[in-house]
């Protein structure tokens, strides 16, 4: 038996933000970060909260990337006034915060008798699609834990494109390719279905369709809306699908050397999706088979699977360039001698990273090793 999770209701569009004004509560707890309240989105969210009538305390100091202290201050604060709505306003790293936050408080206070709060999240970056997945990624010392759990779902998800126009070019694209990736490991994850292939399929043609308006022109509103509902359908299918040994390659990556998650993942995916394919061998796999049905629905030759793996490694090279990401991680600033010097220990993070068991190949240490040195020079 197989099975495919539809939570939350998504509200999604131009004017979704409105959706807000339909939730009822008494006390609202507001998780954001600073970059929110500089650009004017979390006042747009209390406004809305403000004339509903709904006392609000705000939690606006989150930083990218949480950690357990993070959510331990976050703990503290949902304690001291408990809310029966919580409002994530943020990239992943203020869901996933939010999400841990509730999630903890009802494993360490279950005897409180407290109802779960009403949570609604409201990405502001086209990446994660944690707005609707069943994960939160949070930081412990150097190493990157994936809490997976059904209850750290949303109820509501609003996907407002006008909340993203602000985000930088940098972001654009390191978050676009976050979405790129979630769509090509959900695609040929060992859990994938024909319920996860669809949307993957749909995400990847939005992505090489939108991804590099978004990033010439953030104003562009039609086409962040389409890289909005792109990330949202990432993370539906990666919430079902699960994902594979990129992500576990970038959260160790991330965790060690604090580059940033999407663009981790996206000096790691070529990589992977030639050794998923075999590319260096007969290039005959399952995974090869699918990456090629990819590059046909982009109208890129593949008249066989080599071929077609070939199309989607110059189309993902070309992407990466035209949006003038760094080629390998060597471009991120992370330092070569550190690098090899710790190259073990993020090995042994990603071999037990929780993406890996479903990357269609099994690796062992010195595959991800390869795969590491490979893409430090990409
Ligand atoms: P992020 O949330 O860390 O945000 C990156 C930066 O963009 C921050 O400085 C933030 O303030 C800024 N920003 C966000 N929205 C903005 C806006 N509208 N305008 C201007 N600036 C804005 O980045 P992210 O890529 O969205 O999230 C990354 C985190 O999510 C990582 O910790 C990653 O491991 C995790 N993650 C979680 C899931 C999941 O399913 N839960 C999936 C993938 C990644």
């Amino acid at each position: 038996m197989s099975e495919f999770l539809l939570k939350p209701r998504i509200c999604f569009g131009q004017d979704a933000l409105s959706a807000l004004r339909d939730v009822s509560a008494h006390q609202a707890l507001l998780v954001t970060d600073q970059a929110m309240v500089k650009f004017g989105l979390a006042a747009r969210v209390t406004e809305i909260l403000g004339e509903r009538g709904i006392a609000l305390q705000i939690w606006d100091d989150v930083v990218a990337d949480p950690d357990i202290a993070t959510v331990v201050r976050g703990m503290k604060l949902m304690d001291s006034r408990y809310p029966d709505l919580v409002v994530a306003l943020g990239g992943g790293s203020v869901i996933d915060a939010a999400k841990a936050v509730i999630f903890a408080l009802a494993q360490t206070r279950p005897d409180a008798g407290r109802q779960r709060p009403c949570f609604v999240a409201i990405p502001t970056t086209s990446g994660t699609g944690s707005e609707v997945t069943s994960f939160s990624v949070v930081k412990a010392h150097a190493e990157k834990l994936v809490l997976v759990d059904p209850s750290l779902l949303p109820d509501i998800a609003i996907l407002d494109p006008t909340l993203v126009a602000s985000v930088p070019p940098s972001i654009t694209a390191d978050t676009g390719m976050d979405v790129l990736c979630h769509a090509l490991e959900a695609y040929v994850s060992r859990a994938a279905s024909d319920f996860t292939d669809a949307l993957a399929e749909k995400v990847v043609q939005q992505v090489f369709r939108y991804l590099p308006t978004c990033w010439r022109n953030g104003q562009d509103l039609q086409a962040r809306e389409k890289m909005h509902n792109a990330s949202c359908m990432a993370g539906m299918a990666f919430t079902n699908a699960s994902l594979g040994i990129t992500h576990s390659l970038a959260h160790a990556l991330g965790g060690v050397f604090r580059v940033p998650h999407g663009r981790a993942n996206a000096l790691l995916m070529a990589q992977v999706v030639a050794w998923n394919a075999d590319y260096q061998g007969q290039c005959d796999t399952e995974a090869a088979h699918k990456y090629a049905h990819l590059a046909r629905l982009l109208s890129l030759p593949a008249s066989t699977a080599r071929e077609g793996v070939t199309s989607l490694l110059v189309a993902i090279e070309a992407l990466k360039d035209e949006m003038t990401l760094p080629a390998g991680i060597h471009g991120t600033g992370v330092d070569g001698e550190a690098f090899e010097r710790r190259l073990a220990e993020m090995v042994g993070q990603a071999l037990r990273d929780s993406c890996t068991p479903t990357n269609p190949r099994t690796p062992d240490a010195q595959a991800l090793t390869e795969l590491y040195r490979q893409a430090w020079s990409g």
